[in-house]
């Protein structure tokens, strides 16, 4: 099974915006939100027009955001093209990551 290995990326942070800033700067409206969690980051997923989380990526090469939805608790990393955090916790700091991500949705 296919495993991600940037989970040390993943720091401790919370969203920069409210709501994709590229698509806010340029008038422009959004589908679903994700974050970078390598620096908060907020962008526009795949099924929105700009793509601005993944955009985001091939700037930064930050590989891992979650979903910013009400009740969807999951991360993907866009290097190795997984789901993130929904396995079970393959190591410590898997577990630890989940902590985290619960500790960010909660605080959003
Ligand atoms: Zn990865
Ligand atoms: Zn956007
Ligand atoms: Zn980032």
């Amino acid at each position: 099974m296919e495993e991600c290995t940037h989970l040390d990326q993943i720091k401790e942070v919370t969203p920069n915006s409210e709501g994709c800033a590229e698509c806010i700067a340029k008038g422009d409206t959004w589908i679903h939100l994700r974050m970078c969690r390598t620096c908060g980051h907020v962008g526009c997923c795949d099924e929105s027009d700009n793509r601005h989380a993944r955009q985001h990526f091939r700037e930064t090469n930050h590989p891992i955001i979650n979903s910013l939805e009400p009740g969807e608790e999951w991360s993907w990393c866009f290097i190795d093209e997984v789901i993130v955090g929904l396995e079970p916790p393959p190591s410590e700091q898997a577990g630890g990551f989940l902590k985290l991500l619960k500790r960010v949705l909660r605080s959003g």
